[in-house]
């Protein structure tokens, strides 16, 4: 018989030693190593052992059998963590897809969506709503977890809650029964029962919009929208979630909105368009983190969304993500924590350009790596799971060519990724490009 701590010290060791010859073993050498919170580190390797991270240092020996992954000039770092997609979301006219797709056929684009998102060396998303295609997210989720699909790993809001004639199709005939993009729920007890029927089917996010574009825009200037909910309802829905242990992202556009979100105690502040500093001291203060999203509003200021714009959209999106620009910086200044999240439902793939628009607008490309990576994973409650090259941790993995410190477009250069141990994309094996 084993004394206690010896005994307790041999469960600990259980796994490494009974690490069976089929457990890959991989050990990787980058020129810069980036563990997701300090600083960039070199000469430093990494070990991979049964899907999780063995070891991270300078006298990091090969084991016998493990496979040495030399990335040369590179920069290796955990996989990104998007903290705002869309996935069953995909390209081309938006009422087109929800009108007369089917939820099926949106849910194999997703699958698809899924692997160019982890090929971009995203291997962990937080979808926010997939707007009238079913449960393509929790599908997806669960087909990605079992193996059966390539894609990150999924944290998914099922349906988005808001109150009656909020969030939906805009133009129709009030005749026309049109599929719903977003639970609705109205007052205290119908939001408390929807939140309740959403954890019940399996959400691990609850997704609002506290705005309606829909409604009513009360300015042409910018992109703006009427406010949803009264404070009673909001209070509830956020106390719901929170017994279920899952946290609140708010769709926020206005500093009046957020407001209203701070009081009654969410999470997260998506898009944040137009805030004040005040605002983001107060998030800062709370631990309520900012996900900005600047990407998706550039693209479909660009056209590259919904199959273009008119002059005065092109207008009035300008005006907006110049708005945002200047938010983003003052909530550099106000120090309230920023995550990665892109919104980029349409183009999957493009993801990491988001962290360089960050970085465009002044924030520290060191910060905007640790957005990408450990910031994400705290909001999304995996710290113990990914986000961070720590011993223990799923061994989700990123290299890009060159150093994205000089240059954030590295992220474009992908050459490793790595999920659980498994690798996914392996860019020095793949043919040369035809002549
Ligand atoms: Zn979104």
């Amino acid at each position: 018989m084993l004394p206690p701590r010896l005994l307790a010290a041999a469960l600990v060791l259980l796994p490494f030693l009974s690490a069976s010859a089929a457990e890959p073993v991989l050990l990787l050498r980058a020129a810069r190593v980036f563990d997701g919170v300090g600083e960039v580190r070199t000469g430093v390797s990494v070990l991979v052992r049964g899907g999780r991270i063995a070891e991270v240092g300078e006298q990091v020996a090969a084991p016998p059998g493990a496979e040495v992954i030399e990335l040369g000039d590179a920069t290796l770092l955990p996989g990104l963590i998007d903290a705002h997609t869309h996935l069953a979301l995909h390209a081309g006219d938006y009422d087109q897809q929800v009108l007369r797709e089917t939820p099926e056929l949106r849910t194999i684009h997703a699958v698809v969506s899924a692997r160019k998102t982890l090929e971009a060396g995203v291997t962990t998303v937080r979808d926010l709503g997939n707007e009238a295609a079913g449960f393509a997210d929790l599908a997806l989720r669960d087909a990605v977890a079992q193996g059966l699909v390539p894609g990150p790993r999924v944290l998914a809001a099922i349906r988005p809650v808001t109150s009656s004639g909020a969030y939906g199709l805009t133009g129709y005939s009030p005749y026309l029964a049109l599929p719903p993009l977003a639970s609705s729920a109205d007052g205290v007890g119908e939001v408390r029962r929807e939140v309740r029927r959403l954890l019940s089917q399996g959400a691990d996010v609850v997704k609002i919009y506290l705005e309606s574009y829909e409604k009513k825009q009360p300015r042409e200037d910018l992109l703006t929208g009427a406010m949803n909910y009264s404070r009673e309802e909001l209070a509830a829905l956020v106390e719901e979630a929170h017994r279920g242990q899952v946290k609140v992202a708010a769709h926020t556009y206005s500093d009046q909105a957020a407001q209203l979100a701070l009081e009654v105690g969410v999470d997260s502040i998506e898009h944040g368009l137009y805030l004040s500093e005040a605002t983001f001291r107060r998030m800062a203060k709370q631990g309520v983190v900012y996900v900005p999203t600047l990407l998706v509003y550039e693209l479909w200021r660009d056209g590259a969304l919904f199959g273009g714009v008119t002059p005065q959209k092109k207008q009035q999106l300008a005006s907006t993500c110049a708005e945002h620009s200047r938010s983003l910086k003052r909530a550099l200044a106000s120090g309230v924590k920023i995550a990665f999240g892109s919104d980029t439902f349409e183009l999957p793939g493009t993801n990491p350009r988001e962290l360089e628009l960050l970085v465009r607008d002044g924030m520290k490309p060191l910060d905007a790596l640790r957005a990408g990576t450990s910031v994400a994973a705290g909001l999304l409650g995996l710290e113990q799971v990914t986000g961070t090259l720590r011993p223990g941790l799923a061994a989700d993995l990123l290299a890009v060519r060159g150093d994205p410190r000089r240059d954030m477009a590295a992220l474009r250069e992908v050459l490793l990724v790595v999920k659980g141990g498994v690798v996914q994309v392996d860019a020095r094996r793949r043919p040369p490009p035809a002549p």
